[in-house]
């Protein structure tokens, strides 16, 4: 039995489907729909072997016809031209505004999918099929598509809401270990700063958690996903309490930053990023120290690291003042004040912030 999580955006509301086995739900839900025939199904070089096939073959049996659009896997593949590509692409095909677009893969995918369906036609109909964790859990909710510019990750981009969210847990057995633990990195995020129980809930199944044990999985999963939909629903368009989901990622950032996007990925950096808010929020004394131990060693038993190797506290300190989210050069530090609540400051001293930054070096 699958898990439906609503995410209530008035009339661009959706639902996400949790469970393993989802082809009869797809195609249940794309025979309700109006669509044309021609639909676009964008995927990577690891994913499109896999699944591409199979989830075409799903989609023709409710008289669809999609064509398969395989983009090389990794992060360089959002750009413009990728997506220049598929424009062209999908107008041979002759793609119509009520053709949909399926983004079968991780956020690369997912993001650069929703980009070309929010684009196209001034947009067209988008479902979105994640199959990795980070993409489940963080990417696949909240309507943020982007392409990166070779200035800066993510500059280009809108909100476009998808019509659907499938997330197959047949599909991620092929995931490779360590993009399971990236997407732990914004599930235990979720737990710090919404949930004490789900955070205990994390503590207590750590062994089920990083095998993705069904039941398991489909709870974290599920959770999170309520979590952010939560958040995202009452902040569509990131105004305020949306903010909150940046919890670890102003140091990630400037991780992500200085190492160049190579030496750790985004759930492994927000791991650091959240040690190191923790020890801000220990600084400043809205927790003590055995909570802000707590949350690192979960985040040490989830396989996640908890060190910078290859950062520096001056170029960390500078970096964070070139995020795109620093607004009028003030950081907005989303800390914690106990386990599943959190506090927006702003003021907080450089000395703090730096000694925070040594303790994850
Ligand atoms: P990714 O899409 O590169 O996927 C990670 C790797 O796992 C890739 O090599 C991919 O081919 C592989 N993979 C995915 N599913 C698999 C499966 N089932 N079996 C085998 N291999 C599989 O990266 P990601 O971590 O999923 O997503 C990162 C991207 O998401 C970044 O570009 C980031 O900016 C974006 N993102 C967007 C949002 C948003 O709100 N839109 C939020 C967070 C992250
Ligand atoms: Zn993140």
């Amino acid at each position: 039995t699958a898990r439906v999580v609503r995410v209530a955006l008035g009339k661009d509301s959706y639902d996400i489907v949790i469970g393993r086995g989802l082809a009869a739900r797809l195609s249940a839900f794309v025979k309700k729909r109006d669509y044309s025939r021609q639909a676009l199904i964008v995927t990577d070089t690891n994913v499109g072997p896999l699944y591409g096939e199979k989830t075409a073959k799903t989609l023709r049996q409710v008289g669809l016809s999609p064509f398969i659009y395989t983009v090389p896997a990794g992060e360089p593949s959002k750009s413009l031209a990728v997506a220049e590509g598929i424009y062209t692409a999908v107008i041979e095909h002759g793609l119509d505004r009520k053709s949909p677009v399926f983004a079968l893969g991780g956020g690369v995918v997912g993001d650069l999918a929703g980009f070309i369906a929010s684009t196209y036609m001034r947009g067209v109909p988008f479902i979105q099929l994640p199959t990795s964790l980070l993409a489940q859990v963080d990417s696949s909710v909240g309507g943020k598509v982007a392409v990166n510019h070779a200035l800066g990750k993510n500059l280009i981009g809108c909100f476009y809401q998808p019509d659907a969210v499938f997330i197959d847990l047949a599909l991620m057995e092929t995931l490779p270990a360590r993009e399971i633990s990236t997407g732990l990195g914004e599930i235990v995020k979720y737990g710090i700063i919404y949930d004490e129980a789900f955070f205990t809930f994390l503590e207590q199944h750590q062994q089920e958690v990083l095998s993705l044990a069904p039941e398991a999985a489909v709870h974290m999963i599920a959770r999170s996903c309520e979590i952010k939909a939560a958040v995202v629903s009452q902040d569509e368009k990131e105004a305020g309490l949306r903010r909150i989901l940046n919890y670890g990622h102003t140091m990630a950032h400037a991780i992500e930053q200085e190492t160049g996007y190579v030496r750790y990925n985004h759930g492994e950096a927000v791991a650091i990023g959240m040690v190191g808010a923790a020890d801000i929020s220990r600084q400043l004394g809205l927790i003590d120290a055995a909570t802000a131990a707590r949350t690192t060693a979960l985040i040490a038993s989830l396989g996640l690291p908890t060190q910078a190797e290859g950062c520096t506290e001056d170029k960390m300190y500078e970096e964070i003042f070139h995020d795109k989210k620093t607004v009028n050069g003030k950081v907005h530090w989303v800390l914690m004040d106990r386990i599943g609540h959190t506090q927006i400051r702003s003021d907080v001293p450089e000395n703090v912030v730096r000694q925070a930054m040594a303790s994850v070096l």
